[in-house]
């Protein structure tokens, strides 16, 4: 399949779902809001070489990574115009990297910030920093005993450091449960930036918000968000798009059918089956005895296992399509292949299509889409499928 003859998968990803979805969001924001897409996790699996020209053919300007690794990729394909932002793991040493390629970067640590003085100096440009500053989320930041000696450091180095944006992160926006500590949070923030603004340091942006707190919470929009799952077609959770559902009229009176999916999924992953058998009522299926049969069955074996980003956890409760009809996977997942029922298609054969992610036009299946299992599990799936499957982008 595809140019890659090791590979027993395919990857295709859409440029017009990342247009309507870029497209979906910049709608939802208040004006003069910049988005910037978050390309993580290998862009949430999709490839990042593929998915940094489709977000700047959807006019996408601003790019947000995890680490240097990330940004290095970034690099290699994006426009020189398009703005490239480590929000976390980078060297002190490598810092000087960063500098020179015009790369924006997290600071939560005074080491870092002496880093990007140093730098800034040698290379003879200024540093493009982006404080975080923690306000409850207690995973990395600078909390309000530190903001003497940041600010010290930023009025005394002016000439090398640009203060590009003041930023936090919020600890579940995508669930009501957390409603108290996000509005916790947004003050918190307020608070630590009029710190900083009563010593004159105003920052380029200000910028808090991922998809969920971006949908939710307007005000936490500000300058700048930093948008992942939305862009790639999917909810961060159920809750999220139940209420998006409403805030357009779903379950009022007079309005009962359901509102239009406005994201389209970017992804999707196919395969093919290996083989095709019967099995006769109660013989177990598979390792172990997690699945019997309780009739006679007819099982395939699709050649994609755990090793190839199909989660172990989705034994006994993936679904795949086959032939248009959504069907389970049985029993436990292999290291290279997964068990499915194909009792119920007719004339099932090998070299049949499986779709593990995506639709055949009627039927769809998410990875995640078994009753939403967890809201993390779409996160955690995309994010882990292999960087050697081979992607091919289509119209
Ligand atoms: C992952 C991440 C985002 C984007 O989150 P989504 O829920 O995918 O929109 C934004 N900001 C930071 C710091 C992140 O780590």
């Amino acid at each position: 399949m595809g140019q890659n003859i090791f590979s027993t998968s395919m990857v295709t990803l859409s440029k017009s779902a990342v247009r309507q979805n870029v497209r979906f969001v910049k709608s939802k924001l208040s004006d003069n809001v910049l988005l910037s897409a978050v390309l993580k996790g290998n862009a949430y699996g999709h490839g990042i070489k593929e998915m940094v020209p489709l977000y700047e053919s959807a006019g996408v300007k601003h790019l947000s990574v995890f680490s240097i690794h990330e940004a290095e990729e970034v690099c290699k394909v994006k426009k020189n115009s398009t703005q490239v932002m480590i929000m976390g793991w980078m060297e002190d040493e490598e810092t000087e990297w960063v500098i020179e390629n015009d790369v924006e970067f997290y600071v939560f640590e005074i080491g870092r910030l002496k880093a990007a003085v140093e730098f800034a100096r040698k290379v003879g440009k200024k540093a493009k920093v982006h404080l975080e500053v923690e306000t409850g989320m207690n995973r990395t930041g600078f909390q309000e005993e530190h903001l003497a000696e940041v600010i010290e450091m930023m009025k005394s180095n002016e000439e090398h450091i640009v203060f590009e944006g003041l930023c936090t992160h919020y600890a579940g926006a995508e669930s009501i449960t957390n409603y108290l500590r996000v509005m916790d949070q947004i003050k918190k923030y307020n608070q630590l930036y009029d710190i900083f603004k009563e010593h004159g340091l105003i920052p380029n942006r200000r910028h808090t918000a991922c998809s969920a707190a971006a949908m939710s919470y307007p005000e936490t929009q500000m300058d700048m968000v930093r948008i992942g799952i939305l862009l790639y077609g999917f909810w961060p959770s159920q809750e999220t798009f139940i209420a998006y559902q409403r805030s357009n009229g779903y379950g009022q009176e007079g309005l009962s059918r359901r509102v239009k999916h406005p994201l389209k999924r970017v992804i999707s992953w196919r395969s093919k089956i290996m083989s095709v058998k019967e099995v006769p009522v109660g013989e177990f299926i598979g390792y172990g005895t997690s699945y019997q049969a309780t009739k006679k069955m007819k099982i395939a074996t699709v050649p994609v296992g755990y090793a190839y980003g199909f989660a172990r956890s989705l034994s006994n409760q993936g679904r795949v399509i086959v032939n248009g009809k959504r069907v389970a996977v049985i029993s436990t997942v292999n290291m290279n292949l997964m068990i499915i029922n194909v009792t119920e298609c007719k004339n099932v054969g090998k070299g049949d299509e499986v779709i593990m992610i995506g639709s055949n036009g009627k039927v769809n299946v998410t990875v995640s889409s078994f009753g939403e299992l967890s809201n993390q599990l779409n996160y955690e799936l995309l994010s882990r499928l292999p960087m050697d499957i081979p992607r091919k982008v289509v119209i």
